[in-house]
């Protein structure tokens, strides 16, 4: 007996130690990755999966009305992202949309024998100086009447709190603006009301802003944004890191790119790894290797993910004082990994010299120039 329950417990001990093996913040990156990857294929949205494709200059999502034109550039022309997505925002977001929102949304329609539509598609053109430029993108919840006509659109948001929300932001007006114009022409209906709701992700209190239709801000606001921003596209400019709003700054994914991160690095174009720079998030720069066939790691990236020379090849080390080129492997950079190595070359001659991997601009011609 007594030998029995020993090979039970041996037994349950080694299941044991291999649940425990399995139970892994990178397994349960891989198994999160996966069921993302397989969520996104099976609603429709198999886009979601890698990096997006590049929009015509004259295209605008009005959830992006009225933000950094440069931080929109930057996401347009997929630039490599250095922040991953905030997933649980988003995941919140959704649930607080179809648990709260939605059902409070259809207890007040139902008294006024209205009705709630989940979404909604518009897509309309506007006629501007820079010739017709269009809107595209999905309206959230809209109240509509019994042939389901939209009556009132409603914009839904959620914030980590509502302490100090006194008014709705000029950002979620813009997009709601958009929604009233676009659902107007594709209902004719002539729509000047809609709703902002706020809700908070701790509290699940609400505030809610009734918003109505501005022809000056539509005109002299939105849509001289919209033009400039596809001037800037049209004719290939980065537009200048000046925000509206200092705090879009904060939550920006292209802060290093753009010049406000910590590394001496400013106005990078969209195209290129940043040198030196190896914090990309391993789903970010997967995406961005992919979408770019002449894409190569930089030295710095090849030390932090060697896995990926095989596939995607990486850049040698440059000495600018001797012009000597080092591969990528013969080198390892400085503590942290960020810190560029030291040239041997130079330091055998008792010269002090940095390596450094090649630029955006250059890696998008292929090499150092
Ligand atoms: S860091 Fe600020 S200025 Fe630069 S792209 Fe991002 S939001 Fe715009």
């Amino acid at each position: 007996m007594v030998q029995e329950h020993n090979v039970q417990s041996t037994s349950e001990g080694n299941v044991q130690s291999e649940l425990i093996h399995e139970l892994t913040p990178t397994s349960y990156h891989e198994w999160y990755n996966r069921r993302k990857h397989r969520q996104n294929i099976e609603d429709g949205k198999p886009y979601f999966n890698g990096p997006g494709s590049i929009p015509e200059p004259t295209y605008h999502s009005p959830s992006k009305l009225l933000q950094c034109h440069r931080k929109v550039t930057y996401d347009q022309l997929n630039a490599p992202e250095e922040t991953s997505d905030p997933d649980g925002i988003f995941w919140v977001g959704t649930l607080f949309e179809e648990r709260i929102a939605f059902p409070f949304l259809r207890s007040v329609a139902s008294n006024a024998d209205a009705y709630v539509r989940r979404n909604d598609w518009i897509d309309f053109q506007v006629e501007t100086r820079v010739g017709e430029i269009q809107f595209t993108g999905s309206a959230d919840p809209v109240i509509v009447d019994e042939e389901s006509n939209p009556i009132l659109p409603t914009e839904i948001k959620t914030k980590s709190s509502l302490d100090h929300v006194s008014k709705s932001s000029r950002i979620h007006r813009a997009q709601l603006h958009a929604y009233m114009v676009g659902l107007s022409a594709k209902y004719d209906v002539e729509l000047t009301k809609g709703v902002i709701i706020y809700g908070c992700r701790k509290s699940l209190e609400v505030k809610i802003f009734h918003v109505e239709f501005d022809e000056a801000f539509w005109h002299d606001v939105v849509l001289e944004w919209a033009t400039n921003h596809t001037e800037y596209r049209l004719e290939e400019r980065l537009p200048p890191s000046n925000p509206e709003y200092g705090w879009e700054c904060n939550y920006c994914s292209f802060r290093e790119r753009c010049g406000r991160g910590s590394r001496p690095i400013s106005d990078s174009p969209s195209e290129g790894l940043l040198p030196n720079f190896t914090g990309y998030p391993r789903e970010k720069l997967l995406d961005y290797l992919d979408a770019n066939e002449d894409a190569r790691l930089t030295p710095s990236l090849a030390h932090a993910y060697p896995s990926f020379v095989d596939e995607y090849g990486a850049f040698d080390w440059l000495c600018e004082r001797c012009e000597t080129s080092h591969p990528w492997d013969t080198v390892s950079p400085g503590k942290p990994t960020q810190t560029p190595p030291r040239c041997p070359d130079c330091s055998e001659k008792g010269r002090v010299s940095s390596l450094r991997g090649p630029s955006p601009l250059e890696q998008s011609r292929g090499g150092y120039q």
